[in-house]
């Protein structure tokens, strides 16, 4: 009603401006004639003539009406150079303040609910920089004033710095014209006021504070590296630590572009996922699902049997699916690309020298001119008191530990509820373990919304997993050869015995004891680097595990190429890493996979968004294969296709997920996916239906009312 009221007024005052053709009052004809006048009327009432001349600039200026330079002009020519300078510097930066204001209460919300995630870089670069922007746009007087007003208001920008930056950035401006105005008699036209000169003097006025900061910038590298000697020349373009997902990818990266680049590996090549993590948790998985289907072959007209099978075979079959997998991380293969790969330990002495101990005993020294840090995460080991007398094994150990087992832990405690203690405690109790699985938190798979994990628990629950969340783990207990874990819940202490313990709460960054500490390169949980993934030193960068703040193979080596390309062509062009469409999965059964917003996260950010969701129950292929199950669940933007997240449980659901993916990633909505056609019978059929539900739910009423009255009236 106000917005309403405030843009019928000033409507009303523009266009009465040019219905009454008041602009013939502001030109430089008009003004030459009246100067006589102005200045007899100046002379006998000077607070008043000012007064009015300030009040008439303001609504001018605040209006965005056409005149304020022939004001400026007058200005000069009545006050005289400084009484002028003031009266148009304050008058003008307030008008534009006004008009700043009404475009930011009558426009702004509107533009940002209708470009939403899209202003997000443009908000941020604003929040961070406006000012600097708006003292260049200012200092240039080629950019419409009117519009710098309007289309700054559209902006975060505070309503102080928009009126102290405007100010001082137009006042060389102002002082031009209003000095031509002391000289009004001689004064042809507007344009000559303006020489092209004058002109790129401005312009170098306004790009001056840009340049200054990248001085600055330059400055503090070169402070940064002060401490070091600098090599004349480099032995490699690039050195990369860790040959792990993001540590492989950097260099893949530098050798196809023909850089000279060295991988060094102190441990096994491939790193976490492929020896410890996604490659062997997701055999494990495939054999733990096996066996349960077998159990449940009623389900699909076969008779029900007990698994029959050799647990060492099963961790066997584990390390064969590492051994199939490892010659894509090779050695060999990365020799053949043109990477130069070095097994031994890594030390970085100086921005640009790395030592290495080879695992052969010998020492190599080389210097590079940039750094790739990719040394991954390691399992953090809560400070349980009594963990170490009790032993325990993480996803480091493991797989070799229980490789020499004949059957399954009989009793195994799992330290977490996170999406690998989730994905480690139902394969083990359908490999036959009695598994317990402790979480401190209320539910398990915090991240997801509270009916995914009700969902995850269920299924857990069904497959013998006794899940205990809001356990506190106090400490482990040995009596003899009996293992305890103490844990409270409601002030209740318990004690639960095991064989074994798997510690799986989370994996801390490999920060230390590769020159991070000697060089002064802060961290916190992780390395910290700006958005361009640089550390302090802007030719050492980092990427994956170590770099947060994701932690998936995906993002590692999404990761290495923003850090591969700055490390190598940074000079001419850096790269943002872009983090705005991250998808992940947990591969427990039912699987659970995730992209963008869930409902959590949009209350938790505040972001409006609607629901639309398809049960897969009812989806014929998952009928079919006896996996009606689960659901699609999208967030879009209240009245719009736009996808803000989507969340799939359900079997397949990490596969299911890409094509939401890539629907995010290129801006297309639901329509988009309802008009592209899904093989039948497939689970992707899911994805099309749920983009039928949004349809259905934004059907035209009002239209399909009228076109039922049509179909009747045809009808006859
Ligand atoms: C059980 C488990 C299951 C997982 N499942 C999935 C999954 O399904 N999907 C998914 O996306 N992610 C999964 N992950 C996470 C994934 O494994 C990691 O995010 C990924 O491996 C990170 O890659 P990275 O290159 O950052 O580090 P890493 O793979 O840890 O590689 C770092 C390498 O650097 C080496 N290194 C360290 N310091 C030095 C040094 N000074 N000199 C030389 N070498 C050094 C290390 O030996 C290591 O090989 C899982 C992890 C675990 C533990």
């Amino acid at each position: 009603m106000k917005r309403a009221l405030l843009v019928t007024l000033i409507l009303g005052l523009v266009i009465s401006f040019f219905a009454f053709d008041l602009q013939r009052f502001l030109t430089l004809e008009v003004l030459k004639q009246s100067q006589h006048d102005f200045a007899a009327l100046n002379a006998q009432s000077p607070l008043q003539v000012a007064g009015v001349f300030f009040a008439l600039y303001v609504v001018v200026t605040a209006l965005s009406l056409p005149g304020a330079v022939i004001m400026t002009l007058a200005a000069g020519a009545l006050f005289g150079l400084l009484e002028g300078l003031l009266l148009v510097s304050f008058a003008s930066s307030i008008g534009a303040t006004l008009a700043f204001l009404v475009s930011r209460f009558v426009l702004r919300d509107s533009v940002q609910q209708r470009f939403g995630d899209r202003l997000n870089a443009i908000n941020a670069g604003m929040e961070k920089d406006g000012a600097l922007y708006l003292f260049t746009l200012r200092l240039i007087p080629v950019f419409p004033f009117f519009l710098i007003n309007l289309l700054m208001g559209l902006t975060p920008m505070r309503t102080g710095t928009f009126y102290w930056v405007s100010q001082a950035g137009m006042l060389a401006g102002t002082l031009v014209y209003v000095n031509a105005g002391t000289q009004l008699g001689q004064l042809q036209s507007l344009s000559g006021i303006l020489s092209p000169a004058l002109l790129f003097s401005f312009v170098l006025l306004g790009i001056f504070p840009l340049i200054a900061r990248k001085f600055i910038a330059w400055i503090q590298a070169r402070r940064v590296y002060a401490r070091w000697q600098r090599p004349e020349r480099y032995d490699r373009n690039l050195i990369v630590i860790g040959a792990g997902a993001a540590g492989l990818v950097s260099a893949y990266i530098a050798a196809a572009v023909k850089a000279k680049v060295t991988l060094i590996e102190t441990h096994k090549m491939g790193g976490d996922c492929l020896n410890y993590g996604c490659v062997p948790s997701k055999a494990l998985i495939k054999s733990a699902k096996l066996a349960q289907q077998i159990r449940h072959g009623e389900c699909y007209g076969l008779n029900t049997q007990t698994p029959d099978f050799s647990f060492r075979k099963v961790m066997a079959r584990v390390h064969e699916v590492i051994l199939n997998v490892a010659p894509h991380d090779s050695v060999e293969r990365y020799t053949g690309l043109g990477v130069e790969v070095l097994q031994g330990y890594a030390r970085i002495t100086d921005p640009w020298a790395v030592e290495i101990k080879l695992n052969d005993g010998t020492t190599q020294m080389l210097t590079t001119r940039s750094i790739v840090i990719a040394t991954g995460a390691s399992p953090f080991v809560p400070p349980l008191p009594g963990l170490d007398e009790v032993g325990y094994v993480t996803s480091d150990t493991l797989w070799e530990k229980f490789a020499e087992m004949d059957t399954p832990p009989r009793r195994l405690v799992v330290l977490g509820g996170g999406p690998i203690g989730c994905e480690l405690a139902q394969s083990f109790a359908r490999l036959d373990s009695k598994v317990t699985q402790i979480e401190m938190a209320p539910r398990i798979m915090m991240r997801e919304d509270s009916e995914v994990s009700e969902m995850a628990r269920e299924s857990l629950v069904a497959d013998g997993v006794e899940v205990l969340t809001d356990h506190k783990a106090l400490r482990c207990e040995k009596e003899g050869e009996h293992k305890y874990i103490v844990v409270e819940h409601d002030d209740v202490v318990r004690r639960i015995e095991f064989d074994t313990l798997i510690c799986a709460v989370g994996r801390s960054a490999r920060l230390k004891g590769f020159g991070l500490e000697e060089l002064g390169i802060p961290t916190e949980r992780t390395v910290n680097t700006n958005d361009y993934l640089e550390t302090l030193y802007p030719n050492i960068f980092a990427a994956g595990d170590v770099a947060g703040p994701y932690q998936f193979t995906h993002t590692a080596a999404h990761q290495a190429w923003y850090a591969a390309v700055n490390a190598l062509f940074g000079d001419f062009k850096k790269f943002k890493a872009d983090y705005s469409v991250i998808p992940w999965a947990t591969f427990i059964e039912p699987e659970v996979a995730r992209v963008g917003l869930n409902e959590q996260e949009a209350r938790e950010q505040d972001v409006a968004y609607e629901v639309t969701k398809f049960a897969i129950d009812d989806l014929d292929r998952a009928i079919v294969d006896g996996t009606a199950y689960g659901f699609v669940k999208v967030l879009t933007v209240p009245g719009k296709d736009k996808i803000l997240g989507v969340t799939i449980v359900g079997e397949h659901a990490g596969d299911l997920l890409a094509e939401f993916v890539l629907a995010m990633k290129h801006g297309l909505g639901l329509n988009k996916i309802l008009g592209a056609i899904h093989a039948y019978p497939t689970l992707a059929e899911a994805n099309k239906y749920v983009a039928g539900e949004w349809k259905r739910a934004h059907a035209p009423q009002k239209v399909l009312a009228w076109l039922e009255r049509y179909h009747a009236w045809k009808r006859g």
